[in-house]
């Protein structure tokens, strides 16, 4: 329905007036050094029917709403202020404020956003992938002339125009310049949002919309950040080589920015779920299940699913009293012959765990695997920096396949980011520090193309041993022919393709009497124990709930065999050597192993089986 242009300030003045009184007397006392009034939209639609009239118009009209309200602060002297001579200079106060909205109850996806969008008032959400530096925009230009005349000329987003004739009514001066310190200018910043990962369905390539920020929103955010966006959707046209063009770039023009820190906040888990997860936990065949729930599809790897298992539940990250912190993420790395189904693992645990990125070592953007500041059109030539995968994922799975083909600076930034859980980068006008609290599930292959028992596998895989040993379990998959195994490798794969072509089948000549259940059975051997939904659900709750600590009996068992390790190890020439480390690989996968169990305690059985996965790991990389 179209909305008539009334005025609207005498409403707005009421509603001001009525919430937000102390808010705007902080402003009249505190500004410039608090420069904003920010309204939540849940208290404007709460204001009776007026309240929805003048939400609606917000969201239809923005610009004109922002006027209004500036509107009605003035002719209502909402806010009042005066100099120590007593002048009155609530209109600096007024004029320079900035008024924003937060809490909009509908978000627009950003693959959604259309033509309609166009000035209206629209929230996003999603996860910073770039900014760019901080710098002043010409807002306000004043222009000299050669007589000394100055003429204003206010300037439109992104391009310069100067004024054709000196405005004083008596020059005819043509030649005028930009006198820099009687101009105003506004901080600016641009930042560029992608979609969360958990928005996807499954494979789709995230999409972009660019943000421009400007004055105190400036410098908040940092890549990697998970926000909302509120703002008004704009249009500028695009210009290609110096011709305009009929397309048009969306860009919003950020009214205000709401930063995320919940994590798991996608999960909703009902009460009845959480019964469900209760009981389930109380199975003692639990890890089986949650491990053979790990791409169903993909005959045997059974050590790897649970290893993968444990990493979806993760150890405990411990803040100590001195500041330092100990990660509980648990870094897993596949190595192995090609065409064993490492790329189908790592794609597979991106579906099932929260906050899973993909990406491949080879193909990886400028920005690699932890963070680059590059120049670019984003920022028309000033750096920006720019979010890898490890920092995208932050909270989250990075899957990163190819590990074997990473660019040398990425080799060299994993070490901090894989350890210390931050990549600090410092360039031109750029200095950040990002946060990367993800696990990293690696797959490499060997540099010959099949895995050699003989060589190093440092040299194998193009790392550096440094860098292996941030790995708390390395997995080395060989491609033995083996006739019974094989076999049932055959037996498995075919099987999920007669499944798949029953359904496609099903879809063009219906099967007779083929119904629910008979898919149920027909599809059971490539099918989760636990489906995907409650997985995550189970995953979430975990997480969310459940911090085990180690018992006595348990702490007994970890130390031994970290001491029988060190014992064998010391004079192996084996390439990844047996540190400290291990042990803390040790801790975190028990503490993972209880969190499955959603346990309080880390006992015994948690020990043993940890201590289970970890030999297997380094009997083939560190000792023999
Ligand atoms: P890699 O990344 O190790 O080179 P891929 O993940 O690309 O291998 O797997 C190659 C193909 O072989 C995939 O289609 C995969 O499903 C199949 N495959 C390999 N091993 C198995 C297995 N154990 N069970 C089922 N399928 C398998
Ligand atoms: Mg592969």
């Amino acid at each position: 329905t179209e909305l008539e242009i009334i005025d609207r300030s005498k409403e707005w003045a009421a509603f001001l007036k009525k919430k937000y009184k102390t808010e705007l007397n902080k402003l009249a006392r505190e500004y410039p050094y608090t420069k904003s009034l920010t309204i939540g939209y849940d208290v404007l639609e709460g204001y009776g029917k007026t309240g929805t009239i003048l939400a609606d118009e917000l969201l239809e009209r923005p610009g004109k709403t922002l006027e209004d309200i500036r509107d009605a602060i003035r002719t209502a002297h909402l806010i009042s202020r005066k100099d120590r001579e007593g002048n009155d200079t609530s209109e600096d106060v007024i004029s320079g404020i900035n008024i924003r909205f937060i809490r909009l109850p509908r978000k627009t996806q950003i693959r959604d956003i259309r033509a309609e969008h166009i000035n209206k008032f629209i929230s996003v959400d999603g996860i910073i992938r770039r900014v760019t530096e901080v710098r002043p925009r010409l807002v306000i230009g004043a222009f000299r002339c050669a007589a000394g005349h100055f003429t204003y000329k206010a300037q439109d987003y992104g391009t310069y125009s100067e004024p054709d004739v000196c405005g004083n009514a008596e020059c005819t001066q043509k030649k005028l310049e930009l006198v820099q310190n009687k101009s105003t200018f506004i901080d600016s910043q641009k930042l560029r949002i992608q979609e969360t990962p958990e928005g996807l369905r499954g494979g789709e390539q995230p999409q972009n919309i660019d943000i421009d920020v400007v004055d105190d929103l400036c410098g908040i955010v940092s890549p990697g950040d998970r926000v909302i966006i509120n703002g008004i959707l704009r249009s500028v046209q695009r210009i290609t080589g110096g011709q305009k063009s009929t397309v048009f770039d969306l860009f919003v023009e950020c009214n205000s920015i709401e930063i995320s820190i919940k994590e798991f906040e996608e999960v909703n888990i009902s009460e009845e779920d959480e019964e469900t997860i209760k009981e389930m936990a109380t199975d003692p065949a639990v890890y089986g299940k949650i491990a053979r729930s790990i791409a169903p599809t993909i005959y045997g790897n059974d050590e790897v699913k649970e290893a993968i298992a444990l990493q979806m539940f993760g150890g405990i990250a411990k803040e100590m009293p001195d500041g330092s912190s100990l990660r509980g993420d648990i870094h897993v790395l596949l190595v192995g012959d090609p065409g064993i189904a490492k790329s189908q693992l790592l794609r597979y645990v991106i579906k099932l765990a929260p906050r899973g990125i993909y990406t491949s070592g080879k193909s990886a953007s400028s920005a690699g695997l932890t963070a680059a500041a590059v120049k670019d059109d984003l920022g028309d030539g000033r750096w920006t920096l720019e979010a890898g995968a490890l920092v995208l994922a932050d909270k989250g799975i990075a899957a990163v396949d190819e590990m074997d083909k990473m660019q040398r600076d990425d080799r060299s930034s994993l070490h901090e980011a894989m350890e210390q859980q931050s990549i600090s980068v410092a360039k031109a006008g750029i200095n950040a520090t990002l946060r990367t609290r993800c696990s990293l599930l690696g797959a490499a292959n060997p540099k010959l193309g099949r895995f050699d028992e003989f060589t190093n596998i440092s040299e194998q895989v193009n790392m550096p041993p440094s860098l292996l040993s941030r790995f708390d379990l390395i997995f080395i998959m060989k491609d033995k022919p083996d006739a019974v195994r094989d076999l049932n490798i055959a037996n498995h794969i075919l099987k999920s393709h007669m499944a798949g072509e029953k359904i496609m089948h099903h879809k063009k000549h219906p099967i007779p009497g083929a119904d629910d259940e008979y898919f149920k059975r027909e599809l059971a051997p490539v099918m989760p124990e636990i489906d995907a939904v409650l997985l995550r659900k189970y995953l979430a709750y975990a997480k969310r709930n459940c911090f085990p600590m180690l018992t006595n009996e348990a702490k007994e068992i970890l130390v031994q065999y970290y001491q029988s390790l060190r014992g064998v190890a010391i004079d192996s020439d084996k390439p990844v050597p047996v540190t400290a480390r291990q042990l803390e690989a040790l801790v975190r996968l028990a503490e993972a192993s209880a969190r499955v169990r959603l346990a309080d305690e880390i006992d015994v059985e948690d020990a043993k089986r940890v201590v289970k996965i970890v030999d297997t790991c380094l009997r083939q990389v560190a000792y023999d």
